[in-house]
């Protein structure tokens, strides 16, 4: 295993210079860090600082970071709202353009760089994308063409499917494969998978069974149902990265 440099914990304050829907529950918050040298991997997360306008507390919440880092000037955040969640409705549905966040990071070992492995395996459920786009957009930036990576991802239904257009782009790279599957909802003219990501639809979508890098991230059941499958099927624990979203 190489020997990776720690990514500097830096803290600083940053306005959101871009709201985007993903989906009807889904926004991307694009922040302007020009100037501010914050660097990390391409999977790591950072804590932002949400003001709570009802009881004026300040909520500390976990986001993967969704951007590549090679994209030095703009940091960005995508944020699903969960019905009766306090920051993640605020951040979807409140934010505007120009309001400053507190953030502080980068944290986490998921995350993947040059060296580690040729040969990606990313499976992921719902926002459980973010820091695996995180890891493709890094990829095909920076052309890293020997590098194969798979990406199994699961939605509940086609509104919900979260970078629909930039993953359609991204599997039109030779050494980028993506399978979506929808779980609940699926329009008549699917083309996609159907049905949860089990151990039939692994078997069939990846090549490199054994000799793959595997990053897993979603809920924590969807995620120890995955890892569950992996160990089962004979992949070597050490070659799986795990981060569970509550
Ligand atoms: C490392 C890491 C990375 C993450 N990255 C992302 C990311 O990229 N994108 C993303 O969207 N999320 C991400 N998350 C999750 C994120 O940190 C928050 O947990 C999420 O946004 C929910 O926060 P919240 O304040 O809205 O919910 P909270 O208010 O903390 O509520 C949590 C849950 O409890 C339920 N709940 C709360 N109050 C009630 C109530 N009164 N009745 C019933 N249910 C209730 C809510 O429905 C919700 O499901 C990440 C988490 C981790 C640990």
């Amino acid at each position: 295993m190489i020997e990776l440099e720690k990514k500097p914990l830096i803290e600083f304050t940053a306005p959101v210079v871009e709201v985007r829907e993903e989906t009807p529950t889904t926004k991307t918050l694009v922040f302007d860090i020009s100037g501010i040298d914050f660097d990390f991997y391409p999977g790591q997360y950072v804590m932002l600082q949400v003001p709570y306008p009802p009881t004026g507390e300040e909520l500390r919440r976990a986001y993967s970071i969704a951007s590549s880092p090679l994209q030095k000037d703009r940091l960005e955040l995508t944020v699903k709202r969960k019905e009766g969640g306090k920051a993640s409705v605020i951040l979807t549905t409140q934010v505007r353009e120009g309001d400053r966040f507190f953030i502080k990071g980068p944290y986490g070992k998921f995350f993947w760089t040059e060296g580690m492995s040729d040969r990606l395996v990313l499976i992921g459920a719902g926002s459980g994308v973010v820091p695996l786009m995180s890891i493709l957009r890094y990829i095909r930036d920076k052309g890293l063409e020997k590098v194969k990576a798979t990406l199994l991802v699961s939605y509940k239904s086609h509104e919900e499917i979260i970078y629909r257009k930039e993953l359609e782009e991204l599997s039109r790279l030779p050494n980028i494969k993506v399978r979506i599957t929808l779980t609940r909802e699926q329009p008549p003219e699917w083309k996609g998978l159907r049905g949860r990501i089990d151990r039939e639809k692994i078997l069939r979508e990846v090549e490199d069974l054994n000799s793959s890098l595997y990053y897993l991230c979603g809920p924590p059941k969807f995620v120890d149902d995955m890892k569950g499958i992996l160990l089962n099927l004979g992949v070597d624990r050490n070659q799986i990265k795990t981060e569970r979203y509550d």
